[in-house]
């Protein structure tokens, strides 16, 4: 393999890992943003055309049922929103086939528990789920399965479910799409944040300062995504927080352009 460093390296990513949230998916009033994940599906499958590997985190199967259904808000039953993430799943996927079609891909989708975690068979046969995904060329799509995991649905997050989809994938970059530019040494609406651009110190110092920002003013789920990085990052694998407003962003990470904030991999 040829010599790279840092950013540089990123190019060199054959299996990429894309997470995607609700708030990037949905309009402030509830309805899909449509031209955001055409762009995105476009985006992805150039990539598939390089020869490169991607697997989709999505969320939204309760921020499209909810939209689906014409409710004003999420129920506040936890069997109510495993209801509505019954039919916003459908949805999305409805849409992301449409999307990738058009591009002559197909997607599968896998929802999944931390159960294949836990259960070294489910684990194996998710594995291998995966790499045939992967080997037939289709886009697999996962989220948590919110319609039958409780606990899921009260307390998952998609960024720790990246993370460890990244690891069970063997991946070789995570990048998160968020709604700031990257990961600030504080609140990113003060005018004297900094973007921490590239993180080699992959100590809970780092991380703890994003739970500080995120729970006073509200840089929403910040802490989790940093998490989910410096977790990847510690295990070798670059992993890169950015702004996923415009998702041809990836192609700037994938150069080695300097956006959003990269988890430099443990060697
Ligand atoms: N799995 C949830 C959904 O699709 C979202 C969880 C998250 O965004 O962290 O609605």
């Amino acid at each position: 393999m040829t010599e790279c460093s840092e950013r540089g390296c990123l190019k060199d990513a054959k299996r990429i890992v894309i997470k995607i949230g609700t708030s990037s998916l949905t309009y402030e009033n509830g309805k899909t943003n449509l031209k955001r994940i055409g762009i995105l599906t476009r985006v992805i499958s150039d990539l598939m055309n390089q020869g490169k590997e991607v697997i989709l985190v999505s969320s939204g199967a309760v921020g499209l049922g909810v939209n689906t259904l014409k409710m004003e808000e999420k129920p506040d039953t936890v069997s109510g929103r495993q209801a509505v993430a019954a039919v916003g799943q459908c949805k999305l996927m409805q849409i992301y086939a449409q999307n990738f079609s058009d591009y002559g891909y197909s997607v599968g989708q896998l929802l999944i528990t931390n159960t294949i975690i836990s259960n070294p068979e489910m684990h194996e046969n998710t594995i291998n789920t995966f790499n045939e995904l992967l080997k037939l060329k289709v886009v697999p799509v996962v989220n948590e399965n919110d319609s039958v995991a409780v606990d899921e649905i009260k307390f998952g997050d998609n960024d720790n479910l990246s993370y460890i989809v990244s690891e069970i994938t063997d991946a070789d970059l995570l990048i998160i799409l968020t709604d700031t530019d990257g990961y600030y040494d504080s609140n990113p609406n003060n005018p004297d944040a900094k973007l921490y651009h590239n993180i080699y110190d992959l100590s809970e110092e780092i991380e703890k300062a994003a739970g500080g920002a995120g729970s006073k003013l509200g840089t929403g789920g910040m802490l989790t995504k940093v998490h989910a990085c410096r977790m990847a990052a510690e295990k070798g694998r670059d992993a890169v927080i950015v702004n996923g407003n415009d998702p041809e962003i990836i192609f700037d990470v994938i150069d080695g352009k300097d956006v959003g904030t990269l988890f430099v991999a443990k060697k």
